[in-house]
């Protein structure tokens, strides 16, 4: 499968529109190239790329609202199921992703569909990291709730930054190749009225076949259509791709942190040291003259 083969062609994006005069703000978001771009550098099962679609989305929107539009995020989702940590990037748009055990495989639930909560447990942690580049980066922790990423995610906002908020994820996907993959989130904004709540609520059915809805529509014909009574106002549509932020030069780095006596023992070693990139999987290599001038002092390690 490729990504020619979609039957929904447009690049991936994000929406962003607020309801009411701002009552409410909408994001949505399609994932569908990333989700299955992703799936085969990681070699990933259906259910893991599932888990994968879900948390790009989740991880688009959620950086879609940092303060800063140069800044970035970093989810890491470290639950107790079969695929282990995941840890999920993006930086204007630009999103990378890993998995430690994307192969990992769980029978399908009973109503057929695939385990995700299995796959990354029910319970463990979610943490936002938020990097404007200045200054410290600010962590939020907050507990999983389900596993299943969109109630995690819901929770992390309603709990942690204290902002009402539903959120639908969703893949859908089977047999090495992903159909559709996005998501939505809505948040109340201060001021926002018990009516618009209530209003907002009572359409979560719709919502919750996100996946299945994206197949083959635009988001913002969906939008428009979900949300027409409630003033619409749209804001931007923006591109969102996979790519890694990964270079030579970074892995150095990471090189470099190593004690004198482990790079000696990697230059004399007779063969070349070999690093991957745990996001898209590139390998590089470094010889013993690369490691031989990294303990010289001889490597500009700077900041790419
Ligand atoms: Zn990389």
């Amino acid at each position: 499968m490729t990504n020619d083969q979609l039957i929904y062609k447009d690049p991936d994006s994000l929406l962003r529109l607020t309801l009411r005069d701002g009552e409410a703000r909408v994001l949505m978001v399609r994932t569908t190239r990333m989700a299955q771009e992703a799936a085969d550098i990681h070699m990933a099962s259906d259910t893991a790329a599932a888990a994968i679609g879900r948390l790009l989305a989740a991880c688009a929107m959620t950086g879609a609202l940092l303060k800063e539009q140069n800044g970035r995020l970093t989810v890491t989702v470290s639950g107790d199921g079969a695929g282990g940590r995941m840890t999920c990037g993006v930086q204007a748009g630009r999103l990378k992703i890993a998995v430690a055990n994307p192969q990992a495989e769980l029978p399908p639930l009973p109503d057929g569909k695939l385990d995700v909560a299995g796959f990354v447990g029910r319970r463990g942690q979610l943490a936002v990291v938020k990097d404007y580049g200045a200054g410290e980066p600010f962590t939020s922790l907050s507990n999983l709730v389900s596993g299943e990423l969109g109630e995690d995610f819901a929770s992390y906002f309603t709990l942690s930054e204290q902002i009402p908020s539903l959120v639908a994820l969703g893949c859908l996907n089977g047999a090495g190749t992903v159909l559709s993959s996005g998501g939505m989130l809505i948040q109340a904004m201060p001021g926002c009225s018990a009516a618009t709540l209530d209003n907002l609520e009572n359409r979560i059915p719709f919502f919750a076949n996100i996946s299945r809805e994206i197949y083959d529509r635009p988001i913002r014909g969906l939008a428009e259509a979900w949300l027409r009574d409630m003033n619409p106002v749209f804001l931007a549509e923006d591109p969102l791709e996979l790519r890694c932020d990964c270079s030579r030069m970074k892995m150095l780095r990471a090189l470099s942190a190593l004690n004198r006596k482990e790079l000696e023992e990697m230059r004399d070693s007779g063969e070349p040291a070999r690093m991957t990139c745990h996001f898209c999987r590139t390998v590089r290599e470094f010889d013993a003259a690369d490691i031989g001038a990294l303990l010289r002092g001889e490597t500009m390690l700077g900041t790419d």
